[in-house]
């Protein structure tokens, strides 16, 4: 009897933790391709906090595309209509602003270093905390968010591959504190008759801190699911996510890599 009793209040206990957990997320949406998660599920595990430390500037090399520099000249960027960039820039810093920016250049296979910082100003909570997005390709998010002691769905937290892949830990620094993005990518690749030979393929460094590794994108990022790959993802810019919450931006540079297939 008192054993029944205990046993009831462990399983109330442990429904109580999941019911919270299950509010991190949805438990609506479709499972993840390999049937484990549902998309954006909030009874996923947390990754591991990791303290990064070392420096966060990274001087662009020689051979890097400087798309943000020290000058406060946003000619590699434009809205997605084509108009001119509407964000604002002052001292190589850009806050986000109405609607998503985006490189004027496209690009396939690169190296790209972004530095960024969320409201020292905490304000909202899970995903409304410091959210914004670097799109490779305008398609593929590695999330933006601040993630420092904010609890949100792990496959929507700082440095994901948003909707599929949490980081491997959370290397987040404190809001309001620069961090960076190394990002390799290589591009997906098609067949001629447009069937999808090579997913594209990420490894990100959050704050010098593996997070991914080498890890292919289920398709083309979406909220609440997974599109499919389509021939036009195979190139594109880089896209910076307006999601209302004002993120600085500074020292974003590209270095284009050779394809070996
Ligand atoms: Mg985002």
């Amino acid at each position: 009897m008192v054993k029944t009793t205990i046993g009831a209040i462990v399983v109330a206990a442990t429904a109580g933790i999941l019911a919270q957990q299950a509010k991190l997320g949805y438990d609506d949406t479709p499972m993840q391709p390999n049937g484990r998660w549902h998309i954006h599920d909030g009874t996923r595990p947390q990754p591991a906090v990791v303290t990064p430390a070392g420096p966060v500037a990274t001087p662009p090399p020689s051979d890097a595309v400087v798309l943000l520099g020290s000058r406060d000249d946003l000619g590699a960027w434009q809205m997605m209509d084509g108009k001119p960039p509407s964000w604002t820039v002052s001292d190589g810093v850009l806050e986000s602003g109405k609607g998503f920016i985006r490189t004027k250049a496209e690009f396939t296979d690169f190296q790209l270093h972004v530095e960024f910082a969320t409201p020292s100003t905490v304000k909202g909570d899970s995903q409304d905390r410091g959210n914004s997005g670097v799109f490779l390709l305008g398609k593929f998010e590695i999330q933006v968010l601040d993630s420092f002691q904010n609890p949100t769905y792990p496959d929507g937290q700082a440095a994901a591959m948003y909707g599929q892949f949490p980081p491997l830990v959370n290397a987040s620094r404190r809001p309001g504190e620069w961090q960076s993005y190394d990002i390799a990518f290589t591009a997906p690749r098609f067949s001629t008759a447009g069937a999808l030979d090579k997913p594209a393929v990420v490894t990100v460094l959050h704050n010098g801190v593996v997070v991914h590794n080498a890890t292919p994108f289920w398709g083309p990022t979406q909220h609440r699911r997974i599109d499919p790959y389509t021939p036009d993802t195979a190139k594109g810019p880089i896209a910076l996510q307006d999601h209302g919450n004002p993120v600085h931006f500074r020292n974003i540079w590209l270095r284009s890599l050779k394809s070996e297939v």
